[in-house]
């Protein structure tokens, strides 16, 4: 596919081939940036640490650094700087802070920069990895929701390829292998449905953070946890999928599969479908992006398809999972209008999170601020970067005036 394959370079080191690849993991405390630095650190021969991030865990991020000989940590949080310096007294990594210094060690030379910062916080930084050439496997999905073909189109002129890190995308980049974007007929990403799956929307209105963070398959950070039980994040996904494999919108869709063990289909014109199936376990297609071309081995369980004796399947309810419709209402409306849903339901779910508001509020909330946004003529196709940012900032501003309405 264009954006993804082609005029790129290819990675020029990887394990199991006796070079050595540098590599920068922008939130290296996360759920992502763990399950990156489990696989790394079992190949030590292999990879070379550049960069190591986080926003406030400076005690992990301290410990990651020493124990990687990273060459520079960041903690975006200013007030930890200081702590960060004395934890890493004596050793040869440098410590910086904040955005700019965050921006600073995602544009140093490396040859892999895994993006696993959440939400829009993610954008800026990337951009500087994007910008350097490197190839990026891209966990933040924010990135392309939020900046779409001007991510893709600063991508193409860097010469910076893109991996697909969330489990679907790299399901369809697998599945999709050499065939040509002519032949594809759809390309189907799987949704597990969610702790709420079998809820009514009624049920939905009292549940707690404690019962949505409670995800019946995967275990990731908690925004996108709470992503997937509104199901918001499968819109994501889907605007995601538009950007990375432009066959068109019509040709994008979404099923529900309560196992997770399929990740992705894509149906060709000859009726052949293909599927890629793993366990769940992010550390499955980190691997094929760490070592893409080549496959290496992982310590993911072995999936054993006697035991699990059946995979089902089940449309998509968008009348109770309202988010899907709305990112899928956000993908037609054009390029602006993903911004404000992204930003929007940052905001609703921060305030879900904090007690500050409901479960069913965070589409509602969404819905409100797109329907603003529509109404005073703010979605226009941003022209630059800066438009982006001055979009998201409009769009959270009002959805923090709406969150104290509710
Ligand atoms: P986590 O919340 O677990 O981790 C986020 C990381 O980003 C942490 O290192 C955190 O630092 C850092 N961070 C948080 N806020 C900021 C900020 N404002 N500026 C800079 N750094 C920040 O997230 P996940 O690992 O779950 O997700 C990361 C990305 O990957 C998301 O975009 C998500 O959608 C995507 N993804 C995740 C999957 C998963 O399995 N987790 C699957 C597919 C995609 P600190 O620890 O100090 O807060």
């Amino acid at each position: 596919m264009d954006d993804i394959a082609a005029s790129a370079q290819p990675l020029n080191a990887g394990s199991g081939d006796g070079l050595v690849r540098r590599i920068s993991l922008l939130g290296a405390t996360g759920s992502i940036g763990r399950n990156t630095l489990d696989l790394i650190e079992r190949h030590p021969e292999a990879y070379e640490v550049v960069a190591v991030t986080a926003r406030t865990n400076v005690e992990e991020l301290a410990a990651t650094a020493l124990r990687t000989r990273a060459e520079v940590a960041v903690i975006v949080d200013e007030t930890r700087y200081d702590e960060l310096k004395q934890r890493l007294a004596g050793s040869s990594v440098e410590a910086l802070c904040g955005v700019d210094g965050l921006v600073e060690a995602a544009g140093r030379p490396a040859d892999l920069v895994v993006a696993a910062i959440i939400g829009f916080a993610g954008l800026k930084p990337t951009l500087a990895a994007v910008d350097q050439g490197a190839t990026i496997a891209l966990a933040n999905k924010e990135c392309l929701v939020a900046a779409g073909s001007l991510f893709t189109d600063r991508a193409e002129t860097a010469g910076a390829r893109l991996l697909p890190v969330d489990s679907e995308h790299n399901a369809v980049f697998q599945a999709i292998a050499d065939n040509d974007e002519a032949s594809i007929a759809e390309i189907l990403l799987t949704a597990s449905g969610g702790p709420f799956r079998t809820f009514t929307y009624d049920d939905m209105k009292s549940v707690t953070p404690a019962q949505a963070l409670k995800h019946p398959n995967w275990s990731m950070g908690a925004k996108i946890t709470i992503d997937s039980a509104t199901l918001m994040n499968k819109g994501l996904e889907v605007i995601e999928a538009a950007h990375l494999f432009p066959v068109g919108a019509d040709k994008l869709g979404a099923i529900v599969h309560p196992q997770s063990i399929v990740h992705g289909l894509v149906r060709y014109i000859d009726g052949s479908v293909l599927a890629q199936l793993g366990p769940h376990d992010m550390r499955g297609p980190l691997s094929y992006c760490l070592n893409w071309p080549r496959r290496a081995p992982t310590p993911c369980e072995r999936l054993d398809l006697a035991t699990l004796g059946s995979l089902t399947f089940e449309p998509v309810d968008v009348e109770r999972f309202p988010a899907f419709g709305l990112a899928l209402a956000a993908m037609a409306a054009g390029p602006g209008m993903p911004i404000v849903l992204n930003a929007a339901n940052e905001i609703a779910v921060e305030a879900f999170l904090e007690g500050r508001s409901g479960f069913t509020e965070i589409a509602r909330l969404v819905e409100r601020t797109m329907n603003r946004a529509e109404a005073g003529g703010m979605v226009e196709t941003p022209a630059d970067i800066a438009d982006v940012f001055a979009m998201d900032e409009w769009a959270r501003s009002q959805a923090r005036a709406l969150v104290n309405e509710f």
